[in-house]
Order: C-alpha cells, then sequence, then structure tokens
C-alpha cells in the first residue's frame, strides 16, 4: 500500500498556511535516497549523480541536492542559468541538450559544464560557436533497434525503442566523431545513452552498462581517444502503482559493478568514472500533489472535482498515466466507491482518475496525488489561464517552508501586450 509521507493532521496545519492545491516535498525521503544513490555506486570513485534539471527546477530542492553530492543536467539556457544561479559551476554540470542553440553551448562553455554532443554535425557547430572544442567532451549514442532485456519466461522484453528516437549519434558516427574530435584538441571523452524510461526493472542498469562498456572498450581500442566517465543517464523508474515492485538501487549498483568488472577493469579502463542522471528516482516519490475536494456531480458517471487540474501535474492528461490517489484520514476504510477524480479545465482529459475505486469522498476532503515530485509541477502550464501552484518543503524537522509562491493574475498577465 502507498502512503502518504505526511499525516492529515500535519497536512491539515499546512493547508491553515498554504491554501490547495500546492506541491509538498519530502525533504527527509529526498536526502535519505540520495544517500541510497550514493552508497550502491561507492565502488567507483568517480561515481556522480547529475540530477536531471527538467525534472524538478526548484532551487531549494537542486540546493538540497547539491549538499548530497549530486552535480545537475541541464538541457536549455534558462535550466544552465537556473544551476548557476543555485551554486554548481563547472565539472557539476552536464549539458545534455539537443537541436541546440549557439547561445546555449556559449554558455555551457562559459560556466565549464560538460558537454554532451547529441549529433555529429554539432561537433562543426560547437568549434564554429565557440572557436575551439573542450578538452572534456561527451557524445550520445543511440544503437537504433529496440532495446530488450535478456530473455525471460514470455520472451525478450521490449523495454524502448532507440531506433524511432530523434537523440544520439549512431555507431559508426560515434567512432568517426570521436576521431574528429580528437584531432580537434579532445583529450578526455565520455558516453551516453538514455536507452528506456521510467524502467521498473534492476536490469535495465545493467543491461545499458554492459553495452555501454562494450562500446567504450572498442572505442578506446580503435580510435585511442581517452574515455574518462560512462553516463547511464535516466530511466531508472518508480512504481506508481501500488501493486508494482520498487526497483532496488544497491542490487542495480552491484549489477553495474558486475559489467565493470567484466568487461571495463580487463581492457585496463578501471579508472572509468561513472554518472548517472536520474531525475524521476530521484524526486518522483517524494512530492506529492495536495488538493481538496471541491465539487460532485453525478451523471452518467461520479466525478468528483478537486481544485488542482492537469496544470499542476499533466502526466495522466497527457499519457494517461496512473497516479495513486490517498483520501487523507480515511486510509483504513473500504474503496467501496468509484470515481472519476477530475480538474476545472475545459479539457476532457483532465482527469487524474478515471474508474477509481476510492472510500466515499465528502466535500473537504483532502486528496494527496502520489508521485508528483518529478515531472509534477515542471511540466505545468497556463492553458485556460489556470496559474502554476505553490510548491512547499517538508523539511526534516518537521517544519515547512514555501520554496515557489503560487503563480498571481500579474504574473499571468506581466508577459501580454495591451495597447
Ligand atoms: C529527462 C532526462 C533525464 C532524466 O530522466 P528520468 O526518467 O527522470 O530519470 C536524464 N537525462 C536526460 C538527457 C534527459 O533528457
Amino acid at each position: 500500500m502507498k502512503k502518504p509521507f505526511v499525516s492529515l493532521e500535519r497536512l491539515q496545519a499546512i493547508t491553515q498556511q498554504y491554501p490547495t492545491p500546492f506541491h509538498l516535498y519530502d525533504e527527509k525521503g529526498i536526502r535519505e535516497n540520495a544517500r541510497r544513490l550514493k552508497a550502491a555506486f561507492a565502488w567507483n570513485p568517480g561515481f556522480k549523480e547529475y540530477f536531471a534539471v527538467k525534472a524538478t527546477p526548484t532551487p531549494a530542492i537542486l540546493k538540497l541536492l547539491h549538499e548530497e553530492g549530486c552535480g545537475v543536467d541541464c538541457s536549455s539556457l534558462t535550466e544552465l542559468m537556473l544551476s548557476d544561479r543555485c551554486g554548481f559551476s563547472g565539472s557539476e554540470i552536464m549539458f545534455s541538450s539537443n537541436e541546440t542553440p549557439a547561445e546555449e553551448f556559449e554558455l555551457a562553455a562559459r560556466l565549464g559544464a560538460t558537454i554532451n554532443l547529441d549529433d555529429f554535425t554539432h561537433i562543426d557547430f560547437l568549434r564554429e560557436t565557440l572557436g575551439y572544442i573542450p578538452e572534456t567532451i561527451s557524445c550520445r549514442f543511440n544503437p537504433g533497434g529496440v532495446f530488450q532485456l535478456g530473455e525471460s519466461k514470455e520472451g525478450f522484453q521490449v523495454m524502448d525503442t532507440p531506433g524511432d528516437s530523434k537523440y544520439g549519434f549512431t555507431r559508426p558516427q560515434l567512432f568517426e566523431g570521436f576521431k574528429k574530435l580528437k584531432e580537434l584538441g579532445a583529450k578526455r571523452f565520455g558516453i551516453h545513452a538514455f536507452l528506456a524510461s521510467n524502467t521498473i526493472s534492476n536490469d535495465y542498469y545493467p543491461a545499458l552498462a554492459g553495452i555501454l562498456f562494450q562500446l567504450a572498450a572498442d572505442l578506446q581500442k580503435e580510435t585511442g581517444c581517452k574515455v574518462a566517465f560512462i553516463n547511464l543517464s535516466g530511466g531508472v523508474g518508480i512504481p506508481y502503482r501500488p501493486d508494482q515492485p520498487e526497483n532496488d538501487i544497491a542490487v542495480i549498483g552491484e549489477g553495474v559493478r558486475r559489467q565493470f568488472e567484466e568487461i571495463l577493469v580487463p581492457a585496463g579502463m578501471g579508472d572509468v568514472s561513472i554518472f548517472t542522471e536520474l531525475g524521476r528516482f530521484m524526486l518522483g516519490p517524494y512530492g506529492c500533489l495536495v488538493t481538496k475536494a471541491v465539487h460532485f456531480k453525478h451523471t452518467y458517471k461520479e466525478y468528483v472535482g478537486v481544485d488542482a487540474c492537469a496544470a499542476n501535474l499533466m502526466r495522466p492528461a497527457m499519457y494517461g498515466a496512473y497516479h495513486h490517489i490517498t483520501v487523507m484520514g480515511k486510509e483504513d476504510r473500504p474503496l467501496d466507491h468509484v470515481y472519476d477524480v477530475v480538474g476545472s479545465l475545459c479539457e476532457n482529459n483532465d482527469k487524474f482518475a478515471v474508474d477509481r475505486p476510492l472510500p466515499e469522498i465528502e466535500l473537504g476532503d483532502l486528496l494527496v496525488i502520489h508521485d508528483a515530485g518529478a515531472h509534477g509541477f515542471s511540466m505545468g502550464y497556463n492553458y485556460n489561464g489556470k496559474l502554476r501552484s505553490a510548491e512547499v518543503l517538508l523539511e526534516e524537522d518537521g517544519s515547512t517552508r514555501l520554496i515557489r509562491r503560487a503563480e498571481t493574475p500579474e504574473d499571468y498577465f506581466s508577459t501580454m501586450v495591451f495597447d
């Protein structure tokens, strides 16, 4: 069973101070999880997690992760600016962008970020933009085809289809690219790949590591380029549904270590650093959207209207994604009602849950929508003139801190030209 990280009593007190809807984050959970990740890869002296800023671009969250030893993974101008303002610099910043504007490469270089190129043609573009090629450079790999894990009872498990994805170099391009970058002055090389998203499997990272480690060994052997780091990127998922198993990061770290010792160590590459760029795994379960039941509607279905909408959390509307809902204070009641839990957008996909068995809901009940800590607030938008909500941090000592105020109508009107 999924349990909220905050009690009804505490939440009632918090809503006295901050009106619903708002996003609430759990500092203790975030820190403990970041430490579990670090421990899982402690066997690799150069290990570093570069938190994917797009998942939760909030200064207090980024600073907290910085304190836990994380860097940041940016993919836009403002994410770079945000990371700079939060105190990240140099090799603490990874810049994994695509279709990149020149000004973004310029800022990344000025900050000393590690640039992860998405395409062969970006080698010339980067050189023309900067006037040089940085000594440390990374390239993103796309093996094409489908990415599958080893054979199981049901056959191969297809995780994703890299062949349909716009990212990365092909294998021949990577070999050519490394040679070219070396000629242009690059000295320390990295490779990166993101082959499957939100995986619930302890085998994803080890399988990806196996592919990248072998590729790195081949690349170093054939091109003479010194591979300094291998970036496993994001994609380690979280169980959005209560019946899904959790990934065990200690098992995942151990699986990657086994590949490292089988492939890289014999190739004389035991000094390679392992990087990760997790977003969802770092924050997803440690944030929730808090909303209130404000209306009922009994037509062809039973609807509960809440004061949050898809503008606060887009995943259910956009992907049909499941987000678990707890009706606070009614955790032990039978799930003997079936509701559609809906927001107020003039869009029929604005439904946090469809045909969801829940305990009987009364007006004013507080609903916690789980696993909104990553790709939640950050995907918010202003459709229908809806305003983005506040973000509140539940600190380790139990106190709360406003870490982003809610938007006001003035914010909404601030970019409009009236005359
Ligand atoms: C989105 C993204 C991530 C994080 O993905 P998660 O699924 O949140 O782990 C990491 N790296 C890159 C380049 C990304 O675009």
